[in-house]
């Protein structure tokens, strides 16, 4: 056992893209380092049926991970009714938490934006049959995200991840009874980003959530490299220092807002 962990604050990282081949490639190391980082739980998220076929793998060969299963909106395209099959095969799985990704994203034009929104509802409505909670991707396409979470009825258990609208928008969100997390763009050090950070500040501290939508959005100063779970500490640091915050006090409010939304059973660590 490595003596310094206990000096970390504990630190669940709510979406991190583990099948992807820049992390899968080195996954005892990644976790490892995951794991002497503080970070003690892992949400993988799949993006299609192999990937999520994959994510629950290894969420049943690795304590301490845990895997969302779906059909991303990017994906949809390609998605066949099979694939929705095999997507719900996997919720027999006990360390499947969660749905998704799903969401709908207007800047890539990969799928037609009617079908995300079928596919979107798809989950929803999985989502209010099983109690899972959902893991939500907005690209672009916050109000038609809202417009379609407020017909759908709210509220809604699950997170929208990697946040980086504005207040009106998280507010919306928060609304309609969504967690919101924040992921590397919090650390970036362009004034740009004040105005998320100002976000960052004022979401509910029981809705907040951490994430580093790894292998994508390496915090500051790793910034621009293929990104893991072991920099959320990064991103909550920052954080921390954003609601003026012990980091030790952030860390545990996101690790049991975390453990709570996807029901994580506290003694399967990494
Ligand atoms: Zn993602």
């Amino acid at each position: 056992m490595n003596s310094g962990i206990s000096e970390r604050p504990e630190l669940v990282d709510t979406h991190a893209h583990l099948d992807d081949q820049r992390l899968r490639d080195d996954l005892p190391a990644v976790l490892e380092r995951a794991r002497t980082a503080g970070v003690r739980q892992i949400v993988a998220i799949g993006t299609t049926a192999n990937d999520s076929e994959s994510v629950a793998q290894i969420a049943r060969e690795h304590a301490g991970v845990f895997a969302a299963v779906g059909i991303h909106p990017n994906d949809a395209s390609e998605a066949t009714p099979t694939d929705w099959q095999r997507v719900l095969a996997l919720l027999e799985e006990p360390n499947v938490v969660a749905l998704g990704e799903t969401g709908l994203d207007r800047h890539w034009d990969r799928t037609p934006f009617p079908l995300q929104q079928e596919w979107f509802q798809r989950h929803l409505e999985l989502g209010r049959q099983t109690g899972l909670p959902l893991v939500i991707h907005c690209r672009e396409s916050q109000q038609d995200l809202i417009a379609q979470l407020t017909q759908f009825q709210a509220p809604v258990h699950g997170v929208l991840h990697s946040f980086t609208g504005s207040w009106d928008d998280a507010q919306a969100f928060l609304d309609l009874g969504l967690h919101v997390s924040f992921a590397g763009m919090v650390t970036f050090t362009n004034r740009t980003l004040d105005s998320l950070r100002e976000v960052a500040a004022r979401v509910p501290l029981d809705r907040l959530l951490v994430e580093t939508d790894s292998p994508y959005l390496s915090p500051h100063p790793h910034r621009g490299v293929s990104n893991e779970p072991a920099r959320v500490t990064f991103t909550a640091e920052r954080l921390a220092q954003v609601r003026a915050l012990p980091l030790a006090d952030l860390a545990q409010i996101t690790t049991a807002n975390a453990r709570r939304l996807f029901n994580l059973p506290a003694e399967q660590m990494l």
